[in-house]
């Protein structure tokens, strides 16, 4: 036999997999061995080969699933490397998806449990809300809305754009009006989520082609709720600063989340109004947010922050006084930067109650 042979029990050792793993490797054509003893049916491997086994034994740690190493340890290095990177970006989306329904989860608990102050100063939203055409597109496909609890934007894509977002806001208006139903605001929320699925799919001929994105926010006295999904987007201007409180479903994106991209470049990427999610194709992100006297909220659909910077949006938001005049100045601006797409905007102050 040739000496750089190895037994099954020594190639195991040398290469940190078990001698089952390295039979249940051969059989998913994972790893074959390089020779198998035909009278004793023994695996031989050679040397040459640790250097894959021990890719197989750092992807499985990894936990990517073995149809996918076999991808991996198909392709040259280069591209091995891009895929692993694609996987570990899909695998940080997905917890990042948990890692908020956790927080979501665990605010709504600790809040229930938490003791009522009397001194608490009542809070309610002071809100405006406005979508224009713009001076590029024929129509205005975008829906905002905003109401005492309820604040919206969605931007329809497809012939039936403009139904597709108009019918997702409106099967969340019951939200805004009356009492709030009973039960908890997340499954009130996907309850909602689910009844605007539908009514898109009622007001389209429900193809790919017609959809909607849908970033709304839902006021519970003392917290926000939010829902989103696509590429409108959800900002916080608190003590100052703005934060951005949505991610993308973009392409761009999910290039930018992978290090393929940076964020400089994706605002001139060719595709980067190619949107990876939509209403009914995904579950929702959730948030839950603690509202606090002075916050701002800002809605904006894609035609405000794809050509307005986002130093130059938290200028705006910091220098108008009522979200009327906030509003209109964003959407000016939009305007002004050429108003290449529908632009919708929604603000709403956290101000104290005057009833
Ligand atoms: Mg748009």
């Amino acid at each position: 036999m040739d000496v750089r042979m190895l037994t099954i029990g020594a190639f195991a050792k040398a290469s940190r997999l078990s001698p089952k793993a390295l039979r249940l490797y051969d059989e998913l054509n994972l790893l074959r061995p390089a020779r198998v003893d035909p009278d004793t049916g023994y695996r031989y491997y050679a040397l040459g080969q640790l250097e894959r086994a021990r890719l197989v034994a750092w992807l499985r740690r990894l936990g990517m699933p073995l149809a996918r190493i076999r991808e991996v340890c198909a392709l040259d290095p280069s591209a091995a490397a891009g895929e692993i990177r694609a996987y570990w970006a899909g695998v940080e989306a997905e917890t990042a998806l948990r890692r908020d329904l956790a927080g979501f989860l665990i605010e709504q608990l600790a809040s229930g449990a938490r003791p009522i102050r009397k001194d608490t100063t009542m809070l309610e939203l002071r809100y405006f809300a406005h979508s224009d055409r713009g001076l590029v597109r024929a129509a205005n496909q975008d829906t905002a809305y905003a109401g005492g609890r309820l604040l919206a934007v969605a931007d329809g894509f497809g012939p039936a754009g403009a139904p597709a977002s108009g019918a997702a806001v409106e099967a969340l208006r019951f939200l805004d009006t009356g009492e709030l139903p009973a039960g908890d605001v997340l499954n009130l929320l996907q309850d909602a989520v689910r009844g605007a699925t539908d009514a898109v799919r009622d007001a389209t001929d429900g193809t790919d082609e017609n959809g909607t994105t849908l970033t709304a926010l839902l006021w519970t006295g003392s917290r926000l709720a939010l829902v989103h999904v696509g590429d409108s987007r959800a900002y916080l201007l608190r003590d100052g600063g703005l934060f951005r409180i949505t991610h993308d479903h973009t392409m761009v994106q999910s290039l930018i989340d992978e290090g393929r991209l940076t964020p400089e470049e994706a605002t001139s990427h060719p595709q980067r109004a190619l949107l990876l999610k939509c209403l009914g194709t995904t579950a929702p992100d959730l948030r839950l947010h603690d509202a606090a006297l002075g916050d701002r909220y800002l809605l904006c659909s894609d035609g405000l922050s794809s050509v307005v910077p986002e130093a130059r949006v938290r200028d705006l938001l910091s220098t108008t006084d009522s979200p009327d005049e906030t509003v209109l100045a964003l959407v000016a601006e939009a305007n002004a930067a050429g108003g290449p797409d529908n632009v919708s905007c929604v603000v709403a102050d956290v101000v104290e109650a005057t009833a």
